[in-house]
């Protein structure tokens, strides 16, 4: 046996071979240290190799779920090797014959099928980068993405620039590559950022020719025309997730639908790093509880909610196709009746997708079968309530026609079929329901009558041997036994009747026998059982190929069935919520009214606060293209900037959005930057960072564009981030002439509208109320006149005697600095100077100013905490 597990091991060297022996999959080796320190189990061991004790851990199969989750969750991929034939079988070969086995799956992050181990509102999606060259200096990405949940099957090329968004869109839960893509260190960024496994393949066999004969053998096409005229570069992609699949799915084939291309100009451009930073789909933190997508979601139906989460992380820019999907939102805000009728039928439909998926890969059971009845009841249903509405805005009534098309026969063959209680797995039978199949009823028949018989026996057996206590059992091990006190069992064996009681076990204070007669019984409902499993499997067999035949009539129900639990949870959500539908066309306008944030309005509700909504105006026309907004922290610029960005994510993807009214000129990109000094939560706060961001948004941004900095700048000293912050803000205007807000505390730069047309300032509203400084959340025109960086520090706690101490230092800083203005002011900064530039008057020795200026340019007092600005303090009192 050891030979035969170490022939398997090598051959999947990068797994953990789970190695079924029996009711367990037993780990062996090394594989076995690395199991038993990552699920916690005992390490023991078994036999010897080498001389040396072979280390052995087990996991038992009904838990093999939870510990596959886990070896996942921490990067291993899992082997699953099977015994392929029956133990006794192999014992005819010979006394020492090894059982059959092969590694029948290899579980890997993107090929998961195990219901417990799938989010529900969540595609689960293996992705594959292949790479073109479609000129010297220039290469293509085609790029396909599988969910062999679903079935769910698309590629798209992109440019190198769109490689990272859209890999970031897709989330994908594992990528293939070839190894030269793995390896090329331009990309290297891109995988980092995605941070989702990745998986070199050999290059050979990857490339365009073989990977469209896979294709076409796997669709069982002449020709893949049909699907779409695809590149190069996407066939080269979808080849290798096909190759890939077939290598981790080995003998089973999931039920994939035929590759539907995507064109990458048709969805709004979101990077990684504005996607983290606007928590679409996931806070910073990586939960999904308080993004976005949860504080939206209403869908009632995992179908629902995973293409709501599509939606969200692909909003679209093609004005159409926008419009279409908000008349069906509308349609269903305006019909309240209509919209409840339906969500009542969609809380109780099932998951029909991954249902078919499991049964497509032999790894469903009744209750999946179960799954698709439902599903198709609730599609029947909720066709009839579509029928009687009248008329339907066109998305609607082509989900109603997918449903429609369903063939009547299939649910109504399953609910036949069906028994009402269902069991986990086919192989415990029992899910057949009585009088479908004659041979079946038969054999239940047999059995139960055996069993009733068995009962009768028990009567007759107590009388023969005089024990009125004799009772007739059932166990695992002995099958059916008699049970008689010990004293009488002593009897048993001894007297008269010892030739038909057959002694079997003796207990403590009982005994326990069997008979020729219960021996023969007891074979006969085994047999009968056997025979009954035998023909619901076949049963099952029959209904799932049933099933497989219509596939994409039940796929493209379900995706029907999910579009209307998206349309009526958005109807939903906009209605309870007054959000209005915005009008989206291709001019360049951003106008929102009374705007709110989302998730920061649900927060602020649940401790019963109001959420103070703020408008805001880039048309360029009445207002500016770019806002600057000042204000003191927690004032709410963050909440400001993030809601607008928002509101074109929800406007594009066809949603309404939380504002009274809105207009958004169809937005090509979206680019959210924080400042280095906010972006803890992504463990890279380094000014680095911030400006290599920084320099992709002023390289991206187009006039289509929409860009939202905050704090850019702040992570260096003063006036390099101001210059930095000023020259970026120039060069928006200037070159990418995009709609952009900026949100800063150099209040300097506010000046800039001085300069350029476009540009409007903005601040959050503060009131001063007892020396309290309250925030009102309101944006209005202007600048902050002060950052009340110490009233902020009061409200933090900073100790009153710092707080006190500090306001002294401040006025007379700030009485310093209007006796003595610095010398170089801003207007020496060669914008302000030009065209006539002022020579700077040498500015006097003053020691005692020059090392307090010292000492004050390192101090951000927004940013200290109550140590450091104590530090500081003593600082000052040395330096002065
Ligand atoms: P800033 O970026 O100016 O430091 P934030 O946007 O982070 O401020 O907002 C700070 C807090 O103020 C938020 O967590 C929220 O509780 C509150 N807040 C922000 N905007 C609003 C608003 N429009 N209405 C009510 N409360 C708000």
């Amino acid at each position: 046996m050891m030979a035969q597990y170490v022939e398997i091991k090598a051959a999947n060297a990068d797994s953990l071979l789970f190695y079924r022996m029996g009711d367990f999959y037993e780990l062996f080796f090394e594989d076995a240290e690395i199991a038993s320190r990552a699920l916690g189990i005992v390490l023991t061991k078994r036999g010897k190799h080498l001389g040396q004790d072979i280390p052995m851990c087990g996991v038992p199969i009904e838990r093999a779920d939870d510990y596959l989750q886990r070896l996942i969750g921490l990067g291993h991929r899992v082997a699953v090797c099977e015994q392929m034939e029956d133990p006794a079988e192999a014992k005819k070969r010979g006394a020492k014959a090894v059982v059959r086995r092969d590694v029948v799956r290899l579980v890997t992050p993107g090929t998961i099928t195990e219901e417990r181990l799938l989010e529900p509102a969540r595609a689960s999606l293996l992705v594959a980068v292949a790479r073109r060259k479609v000129s010297d200096d220039e290469h293509a990405y085609g790029i396909a993405a599988v969910d062999i949940t679903t079935g769910v099957f698309q590629v798209v090329e992109t440019a190198r620039a769109g490689l990272g968004p859209t890999l970031a869109r897709l989330e994908p839960r594992e990528i293939v590559l070839a190894d030269t893509l793995h390896d090329d260190p331009d990309l290297a960024g891109v995988w980092r950022e995605i941070g989702a496994p990745l998986y070199p393949l050999p290059r050979d066999g990857l490339d365009a020719a073989s990977a469209e004969r896979r294709l076409k053998e796997t669709f069982g096409v002449a020709t893949l025309d049909a699907f779409g005229a695809f590149t190069r570069a996407e066939i080269a992609a979808a080849g290798t997730v096909l190759a890939y699949v077939e290598r981790t799915q080995i003998a089973a084939r999931p039920a994939l639908r035929p590759p539907a291309r995507e064109d990458a100009s048709g969805s709004l451009v979101i990077d990684a790093a504005t996607r983290a930073n606007l928590e679409l789909t996931r806070t910073l933190s990586g939960e999904r509880a308080g993004s976005l997508l949860a504080a939206i979601d209403r869908t009632l139906t995992p179908g629902g909610g995973r293409l709501l989460a599509e939606r969200l992380a692909g909003p679209l820019t093609d004005i159409a196709a926008i419009r279409a999907r908000q008349d069906a939102v509308a349609r269903l805000v305006e019909d309240t009746l209509l919209r409840d009728r339906l969500r009542e039928r969609l809380a109780s439909t099932p998951d029909m997708s991954r249902a078919l998926g499991r049964l497509a890969l032999d790894r469903g059971g009744p209750r999946d079968l179960a799954a698709v009845r439902d599903g198709l009841a609730a599609a029947k249903g909720i066709a009839a309530l579509l029928g009687e509405a009248g008329d339907l805005p066109a998305e609607i009534e082509a989900a109603c026609r997918a449903l429609r098309d369903l063939d009547p026969v299939l649910e109504a063959r399953l609910a036949q079929t069906l028994a009402d209680e269902l069991p986990l797995s086919k192989r415990d039978g029992g899910f057949v329901a009585q009088g479908i199949d004659a041979a079946l009823d038969e054999a239940r028949a047999l059995g139960s009558d055996s069993r009733r018989f068995i009962a009768g026996l028990q009567a007759r057996y107590a009388e023969e041997t005089g024990c009125r206590t004799l009772r007739i059992k059932h166990n695992a091990m002995l099958g059916y036994y008699l049970e008689v006190p010990a004293a009488f069992g002593e009897e048993l064996l001894r007297g008269p009747l010892k030739g038909d009681y057959i002694h079997r076990q003796t207990m403590s204070d009982a005994m326990r026998f069997t008979t020729l007669e219960l021996g023969e019984l007891e074979r006969a409902i085994a047999s009968a059982s056997e025979r009954a499993v035998a023909i619901e499997l076949s049963i099952f067999t029959d209904l799932a190929a049933m099933l497989a035949a219509e596939r994409p009539t039940i796929l493209a129900a379900g995706d029907a069935l999910s579009a209307i639990d998206v349309a009526a949870s958005l109807a939903d959500l906009a209605s309870e919520r007054a959000w209005s539908r915005p009008k989206v066309d291709d001019s360049l306008a951003f106008l929102v009214e009374d705007g709110r944030h989302p998730v920061v309005e649900a927060a602020l509700a649940r401790e019963g606060k109001p959420f103070i909504a703020n408008a805001c105006d880039l048309s360029g026309e009445n207002a500016g293209a770019i806002a600057v907004i000042t204000g003191p922290n927690m004032g709410g610029k963050s909440t400001y900037l993030r809601q607008n960005a928002l509101v074109v994510v929800l406007a594009q993807m066809g949603a309404f959005v939380p504002a009274s009214r809105a207009h958004v000129g169809v937005c090509d990109r979206l680019f959210s930057r924080v400042g280095a000094a906010d972006d803890l939560a992504r463990g890279r706060s380094t000014f680095m960072v911030e400006m290599v961001e920084t320099a992709a948004i002023l390289n991206q941004a187009t006039r289509r564009s929409l860009v939202i900095l905050d704090e850019i700048g702040r992570g260096t000293a003063t006036f390099d981030g101001l210059s930095i912050a000023w020259a970026a803000i120039e060069h928006l205007h200037e070159d990418n002439r995009c709609r952009a807000l900026f949100a800063t505390h150099f209040h300097e730069l506010t000046r800039l509208t001085e300069r350029f047309a476009r540009i409007d300032t903005l601040t959050l509203k503060v009131a001063e109320h007892a020396g309290q400084v309250i925030f009102l959340h309101e944006v209005v025109k202007g600048a902050a006149d002060r950052s009340y960086g110490l009233q902020v520090a009061k409200l933090a706690g900073l100790p009153l005697s710092v707080v006190a101490r500090a306001g002294e230092i401040l006025a007379e800083l700030e009485r310093t600095e209007r006796e003595h203005p610095r010398a170089a002011r801003l207007d020496d900064l060669p914008l302000f100077a030009a065209p006539v530039r002022r020579a700077p008057a040498p500015a006097p020795p003053q020691p005692a100013r020059d090392a307090l200026r010292e000492v004050l340019g390192a101090l951000d007092p927004d940013e200290m905490t109550p140590k450091e600005a104590l530090e500081a303090l003593y600082a000052l009192k040395a330096a002065a």
